[in-house]
């Protein structure tokens, strides 16, 4: 792992507050849960824009030394998830289990560093059954025909994350006879024929969990009552996270997350990315049309979290000549500096792109300076100490950004050979590991381990 960047601290916006707050480390890790994919297709870009913004957070966090537990759950119980399993007439695990290895095979391909954590809803019944059964005992959920519902009128901070007034809850809210008030939400929704074979038998009867309590329920599991970040899509805002609130600080009675964390949605022409509207590209559309992975990350990741990104072919196009000319320059780098003296070198700042990417992931802003920086150096190059220390920050700020200009050009049966050297190392079969670096040195290359794996170098 690198050694700690800088002792600025990370500053990020959060939500609740509506301000960029410092956050401030505690304990000896730091939570942070995004809520992840509903596995009933291929994710789309706009979901990735999300997940990759999560994985520089991520990234930003470990180079600051905050020491972060990462949690992205599974949606792999809801409407979608159902239906799909019926109409392929499999069992829902078996559906959800195919859509899971998907979205975590294009994960690894954009490059998003593996959650310390990933757990599902089907997984957690019980957590979230013990939430549920807290909420009724404690007064803030009753039941009514089997299901149960959160009375939203016992909490009084209700619509503080999305500040809605009471008026507009009640037109956003979803209309149920069984509720006491249009807008209480569904903890556990009683069985229906339409879900089939999907139910959970429960102290309050049989039915299946509502999606809110999901999230509630892992997150306090494996980050505890009070955490550092949580966060996820904008659309996600209302009511999925003002309803977590609501039911995990009335479970516990301590407040939740310290800090919320947004993304703007990914747009075409202007209008969100998404399933219903039909506008979506997946990760195979974008190879299909010649553009490869990393020139979809570095696409994404450009923009300023905060802002919606219109997706363009343009913009795939503008990337692939900025990773082009980022390549150049590393490895010029590395050319005056040798690999050696880069594992070496201390960390010293000349961009300050690090900094902007502690200022609330001002991509954009740190993009510009190391761009900024690459036009310098074309007229006053380095020399080749200058170079070696250059090249230790410039290998820092690709981490965070998890770019890798070269990877494109890697050769596939090396790159097939450094995996299998990595899966070698992860068994703790050193020799096997020995051998198969030497069979990548022996076509010329280089491997370099890395915090998020490794790197090929071409040997010069
Ligand atoms: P879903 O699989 O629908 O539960 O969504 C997974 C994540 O993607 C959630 O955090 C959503 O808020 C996010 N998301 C969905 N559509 C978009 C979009 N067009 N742009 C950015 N994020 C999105
Ligand atoms: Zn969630």
């Amino acid at each position: 792992m690198f050694r700690e960047c800088h002792k600025v601290r990370v500053q990020l916006y959060d939500t609740l507050s509506r301000c960029v707050n410092t956050l401030e480390p505690y304990g000896e890790k730091f939570g942070f849960y995004c809520c992840g994919p509903t596995v009933y297709n291929f994710a789309h870009i706009g979901n990735f824009r999300t997940f990759l913004a999560a994985d520089l957070l991520c990234r930003v966090l470990k180079l600051a030394g905050y020491n972060p537990f990462y949690v992205r759950n599974i949606t792999d119980v809801d409407d979608k998830t159902i239906a799909g399993a019926q109409q392929n007439g499999i069992p829902l695990q078996e559906f959800t289990g195919h859509w899971k290895n998907a979205f975590r095979a294009d994960c690894h391909t954009l490059g998003l560093l593996q959650p310390n954590c990933e757990p599902s809803a089907v997984e957690h019944m019980d957590g979230q059954m013990a939430l549920v059964q807290a909420l009724i005992e404690k007064n803030f959920a009753y039941i009514r025909d089997g299901s149960v519902y959160f009375d939203v009128s016992t909490w009084k901070n209700y619509g503080r994350l999305s500040r809605l007034k009471e008026r507009e809850l009640r037109q956003v809210a979803e209309i149920s006879p069984d509720k006491k008030a249009v807008e209480d939400f569904a903890l556990w929704k009683a069985h229906k024929p339409a879900d089939g074979t999907v139910f959970w038998d429960s102290p309050f009867g049989r039915g299946r969990p509502g999606w809110h309590v999901e999230c509630s329920a892992m997150a306090l599991k494996y980050l505890g009552n009070n955490f550092g970040v949580h966060g996820g899509g904008i659309d996600l805002l209302f009511p999925h996270h003002e309803n977590e609130i609501a039911q995990s600080e009335a479970a516990t009675g301590q407040p939740f997350t310290r800090h919320w964390f947004h993304v703007a949605h990914l747009c075409v022409n202007g209008e969100k990315m998404s399933k219903s509207l039909g506008n979506l590209y997946t990760l195979a559309d974008i190879k299909q049309m010649g553009y490869s992975p990393m020139e979809l990350r570095y696409t994404l990741l450009a923009g300023h979290y905060r802002q919606p990104l219109n997706f363009t072919m343009e913009s795939l196009h503008a990337s692939r000549k900025a990773l082009a000319r980022l390549a150049r320059f590393g490895r010029w780098l590395r050319e005056l500096a040798g690999i050696d003296v880069l594992m070496a070198a201390e960390f010293r700042s000349f961009t300050s792109a690090w900094d902007a990417l502690c200022d609330d992931l001002n991509v954009p802003e740190a993009l510009g300076r190391m761009f900024a920086h690459v036009h310098q150096r074309e007229s006053d190059p380095p020399t080749s100490a200058q170079a070696a220390e250059e090249l230790a920050e410039w290998q820092r700020l690709l981490f965070a950004l998890g770019i890798r200009p070269e990877a494109e050009e890697i050769p596939a049966e090396i790159d097939q050979l450094a995996r299998a050297r990595s899966a070698a190392r992860k068994e703790k079969n050193f020799a096997k590991a020995d051998a198969l670096r030497r069979q990548v040195e022996d076509f010329g290359w280089t491997v370099e381990d890395t915090a998020d794996g490794y790197n090929l170098h071409k040997k010069r």
